[in-house]
């Protein structure tokens, strides 16, 4: 089935941080009760996160780049292979981050999907950079490889490809694209830490890759990021910029004995009170993610076929990607029947919800130059998707309480 719908949502806002009113609750489950809610998120406690905490805090390491900010960072390094990991303050920050080492000015053009959430674009128009918005394939609705070319001007400095729902983009294009043009890459791995693409990690494919470590997402500690340095060339550049400017961090490793003001920078170092909880889940981030791939394939196993017999869209998988099980979606028919499908879930206390408004079509993409029609296959999807209740500690009943929902609404 093809994504083709025109019809349009009324630009509302962006939606990736689900608040209470449309689906997300804080901290533990409530107590029993089959009636209760199904919130979209609910933010995962893995268990030693506050042991970890309360040691950060007896130690007296409560600022950054500290003993756990060292162990996160170390662990990442070891998994991915990657050549350095910065924790940071979120994954905005990260992606001003990466806009700052790639020196992205206001002569400058980056090409980033449409269909994504607002950093992905704001961390470059904040360095005066053009925006050129992309359109997403239909089928695993990443940016569209194909159509990257014709985007390219001799002003173009980078690609910012996001894993939708971790999924892999079809980097081999991309890193192809890239080379011939000598574009960089920087990858929004928000969605897709621990996903691989042809048996490699997502955020190792471009230069600079960024994750989220926000409550919405796979591993959290509320508020967090990370850059990921691919090419070495950067390390040293990216510790000065995230530390305002100086080198602090070499001061700190005791490679220098006072630290002074090099470049320009900011404020990026997460604090390890953070990093400590943050660890809490690293450490455990292979039961985390073998929790959502089952929760993830049950829900496949239980729809597919539904959904098949009534032009129902679930997520592609292509063969080439290991999927980091950040959610599991469906895209309805129409615009209309989506919403009488958030309605019909919510009168059973199920909170579904939609996701990204194109870029292109808010207020700010069109005053940078976005027009509706300009990326059709991201407007549909809009439309369309349905994102279904997925967090670590989805038990198996209220799973089928969704399952048995969805299978019960007529259209
Ligand atoms: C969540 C998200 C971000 C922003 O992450 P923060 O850590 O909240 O700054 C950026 N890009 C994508 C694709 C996201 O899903």
């Amino acid at each position: 089935m093809l994504l083709g719908s025109t019809a349009r949502l009324p630009l509302a806002g962006m939606t990736d941080k689900p608040a209470t009113a449309n689906g997300s609750v804080p901290g533990p489950a409530p107590a029993g009760a089959a009636a209760s809610t199904i919130p979209f998120n609910r933010s995962g406690i893995e268990g030693q996160e506050a042991q970890h905490i309360g040691q950060s805090v007896s130690i007296g390491q409560i600022a950054g780049d500290q003993s756990y900010s060292r162990k996160c960072q170390a662990l990442l390094e070891e998994v991915l292979g990657a050549p350095k990991v910065l924790l940071a303050t979120s994954c905005t920050h990260a992606l001003e981050l990466a806009a700052l080492l790639l020196e992205i000015g206001p002569d400058d053009e980056v090409i980033v999907p449409s269909f994504t959430f607002v950093s992905t674009a704001n961390a470059f128009v904040l360095r005066g950079a053009r925006i050129r918005f992309a359109d997403i394939r239909p089928d695993t609705l990443n940016i569209d490889e194909n159509q990257i070319e014709s985007l390219i001007s001799p002003r173009t400095r980078a690609i910012v490809p996001v894993h939708y729902a971790g999924v892999g983009c079809e980097m081999d294009a991309l890193l192809a694209i890239a080379r011939q043009h000598r574009i960089s890459i920087v990858e929004d791995n928000a969605h897709g830490l621990f996903g691989k693409y042809r048996q490699r990690w997502l955020g190792t494919f471009g230069t600079l890759a960024t994750q989220s470590f926000h409550e919405t997402k796979n591993i959290t500690c509320g508020e967090g990021g990370a850059l990921v340095v691919n090419d070495p060339a950067f390390i040293e550049r990216a510790e000065i910029l995230r530390e305002k400017g100086t080198n602090r961090s070499r001061f700190f490793r005791g490679q220098i004995d006072k630290y002074s003001w090099l470049d320009i920078g900011s404020s990026y170092v997460m604090s390890d009170v953070l990093a400590a909880f943050l660890y809490g889940q690293l450490e455990v981030w292979q039961q985390i993610q073998e929790k959502r791939r089952r929760i993830w394939h049950h829900y496949d196993a239980e729809l597919r076929d539904w959904a098949l017999a009534r032009d129902i869209r679930c997520p592609i998988v292509p063969d080439v990607c290991e999927q980091a099980y950040h959610m599991y979606y469906l895209i309805l028919p129409s615009s209309k029947i989506r919403q009488a499908l958030i309605a019909f879930l919510k009168s059973r206390g199920i909170m579904a919800v939609f996701h990204y408004l194109p870029l292109h079509l808010s207020p700010m993409g069109q005053r940078l130059g976005g027009r509706p029609g300009a990326c059709p296959v991201s407007e549909a999807a809009s439309d369309r998707l349905l994102r279904l209740p997925f967090f670590n500690s989805l038990d198996p009943a209220s799973q089928g309480r969704v399952i048995d929902a969805i299978c019960d609404f007529e259209f």
